[in-house]
């Protein structure tokens, strides 16, 4: 960012007063633009020992495999929003949602928090960011064309876990 979203004049880069950490702040009317980490929601389905996975057809990892997830927005409950990715990405409504992990990635703050999901069928519809959708076997993952490391992480340890309790949550 450039410009004051409030005065439209040049920020500057600076430790503002009583702070600690360069803002990008705004010398005509003293807006200081805070950026903080990204959240990203998502959910691991499954069904029948399978889990579903997505083909994204957007970058980054296009054409690699993921589970439903993206940017949480305002205005929604980490619950509200990992279910509205899943309805938006591979066309499932998830009705019993455990949330088991956490995964920070500081160098890019992004903080992923992911649920685990049961469904209650083997059906699914492929949204406009997906290529495809598809059931994997447990033993039968696409470990080399996993999109995020987030992913691989939470694969491995549902994997490891399974059936998990409601109450285990794994942090990175
Ligand atoms: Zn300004």
């Amino acid at each position: 960012m450039t410009y004051c979203l409030q005065c439209s004049h040049k920020l500057q880069l600076k430790i503002p007063d009583d702070d600690n950490r360069k803002r990008l702040v705004c010398p005509s009317c003293s807006y200081i633009h805070y950026e903080n980490p990204k959240i990203i929601v998502g959910v691991l389905p499954y069904y029948n020992n399978k889990i579903l996975l997505c083909q994204r057809s957007i970058d980054p990892g296009y054409g690699l495999w993921t589970i439903p997830s993206g940017f949480m927005e305002c205005n929604e409950s980490v619950e509200e929003g990992a279910k509205r990715e899943a309805f938006e990405e591979v066309g499932i409504t998830c009705s019993d949602l455990n949330l088991f992990v956490i995964y920070s990635i500081p160098s890019i703050s992004q903080v992923y928090m992911l649920f685990t999901s049961e469904l209650g069928s083997d059906q699914f519809a492929v949204g406009p960011e997906t290529l495809s959708a598809q059931f994997f076997l447990f033993n039968d993952l696409p470990w080399d064309d996993i999109a995020f490391s987030s992913v691989t992480f939470s694969l491995k340890n549902f994997i490891a876990n399974f059936p998990l309790t409601d109450s285990k949550v794994f942090i990175n």
